[in-house]
């Protein structure tokens, strides 16, 4: 059996960023700082559920911050966003993660990608009023349903987190004060610590970043495990801020949300394409993993990961024909007729409907020139139907399908409008009324070609131009 190239590309990544080896773990929770700082790991993970991995992708390391993206998510779900957005801000604070700071003017803590704004958003998890173990349970459980996988809290981490937790209490008094958060400050700093504790490996963050990617549906379950609009919220924090103060540089030089823990890893999720986790334990003075940075960048250049690169858009074609037919059995007048055939294919946005638009009009344009030369008013008499094909188009964002219902609203008034649309894309109520003899003012839909064609030229129709079919 052939093997796919993704690994050994992958284990290359990994042994280039090996000699990276400054930094250090991070010192201030005893069992980081004895961390094996030999181990390195980078894991894949694509919006439809392959994984692919290199290194130690089985070793097991506390999640850390990179539990914010998701807690705040959760806080979003179970709150509601003004809600949330009145106790944490989105404001990137270019400061050190665990700074005591606070936003002038509306005492929120800057972002929840901090540790100010982590704690506030834990203690937005379930209710206001919920225990600590409420919450830490329920985010147990959503970590390890992203995961795909039981997850649990690596509890000597905890304690040695606990021991010297200072300054994240400091955080949580100041919270209290300023009325951002209702619970004790202790219980919320030991719920926030219990979340970051729980332990998982780069295949488990890949994964869940990958459902980041795939605007909150898991890739292998298929569950919607966030809605789209908190995804969108995470990511556009994650982009901002997810790197702490080195958040302007990474997106430059990476171009990939993300977001990083003390413990060395990182997550990186590219919407509609995939997820990615790097692990290793050495940290740049801003919490980073020094390794972890390295692959990423390299992995960005390589692969084309920027989300600034001009690849991201030109995802849609669209190609027009005209077919000829020849009526079948059940067509009373079995002559030869045109379809004017439009295909769209791709993840079609604004620019590949417009695009679309423009095929439309210059086609039916030319058709009524033709006509007014040849029978005065009128479609083309032998243009017998205009036919859309969704068959490859793999999806419509909510602007492209309103535009191409408007299209083929504007054309149904005009001539026989019928549509192709095996998966649905286009979300065009199925031939609810017909005609009822007002003129062709319902476009029909329908799965297959066959259907489209036996609706067209009747039962036994065929297409009888040899360039294109239907
Ligand atoms: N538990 C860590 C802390 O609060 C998380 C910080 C991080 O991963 N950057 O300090």
């Amino acid at each position: 059996m052939m093997k796919s190239p993704i690994p050994d590309y992958l284990r290359r990544v990994l042994e280039k960023a090996r000699p990276f080896d400054s930094g250090e773990p991070a010192s201030y929770i005893d069992v980081l700082a004895k961390a094996d700082t030999s181990r390195s790991a980078v894991a894949v993970a694509t919006v439809d559920g392959s994984v692919y991995s290199a290194g130690d992708d089985d070793v097991e390391f506390s999640i850390q911050s990179i539990s914010k993206p998701f807690v705040y998510a959760l806080a979003i779900q179970d709150q509601g966003l003004d809600r949330v957005l009145e106790k944490v801000g989105v404001e990137p604070s270019g400061d050190a993660f665990n700074r005591l700071s606070l936003e002038a003017g509306t005492n929120r803590p800057m972002n929840p990608m901090i540790n100010a704004g982590a704690v506030a958003a834990h203690a937005l998890v379930v209710s206001i009023d919920a225990t600590m173990e409420q919450r830490v349970d329920r985010i147990v459980e959503a970590l390890s349903r992203l995961a795909g996988r039981q997850l649990h809290v690596d509890e000597a981490v905890y304690e040695a987190e606990l021991k010297d937790a200072n300054r994240n209490i400091g955080i949580a008094y100041m919270l209290k004060a300023a009325g951002m958060i209702t619970c004790d400050p202790q219980e919320a700093v030991r719920g926030y610590i219990r979340q970051c504790s729980i332990n998982v490996n780069v295949r488990d963050l890949a994964m869940m970043a990958a459902t980041l990617g795939n605007g909150g549906l898991h890739p292998v379950s298929g569950d919607r495990i966030m809605p789209q609009e908190s995804v969108r919220q995470v990511l556009s924090v994650m982009t901002t801020c997810g790197m702490y103060n080195s958040s302007g540089d990474w997106i430059a030089s990476v171009g990939i949300p993300a977001k990083s823990g003390v413990s060395g890893g990182i997550i990186g999720a590219l919407p509609g394409q995939l997820g990615l986790a790097v692990f290793s334990p050495r940290l740049d003075e801003r919490g980073n993993s020094v390794r972890g940075v390295a692959m990423c960048k390299q992995l960005s250049r390589d692969m084309g990961f920027h989300m600034m690169d001009m690849s991201q858009i030109a995802g849609a074609s669209v190609r027009s024909w005209t077919a000829t037919v020849a009526g079948g059995s059940k067509q009373p007048n079995a002559c030869q007729e045109d379809v004017v055939v439009f295909e769209l294919r791709g993840a079609v946005r604004f620019a590949g409907a417009e695009r679309l638009t423009r095929a439309i009009t210059a086609e039916m344009d030319k058709i009524r020139a033709s006509c007014e030369s040849s029978s005065g008013t009128g479609v083309q008499p032998h243009v017998c139907a205009v036919l859309f094909s969704f068959r490859n188009t793999y999806s419509l964002n909510d602007v492209a399908r309103r535009l191409i219902h408007e299209n083929i609203r504007r054309l149904a008034n005009m001539t026989n409008v019928v549509v192709i649309d095996p998966s649905g894309v286009l979300k065009l109520p199925v031939n609810q009324a017909l005609d009822q003899g007002l003129g062709f003012q319902q476009p029909r839909v329908f799965k297959t070609q066959a259907e489209a064609r036996h609706y067209i030229g009747g039962i036994g129709c065929r297409v009888v131009s040899n360039e294109d079919s239907i």
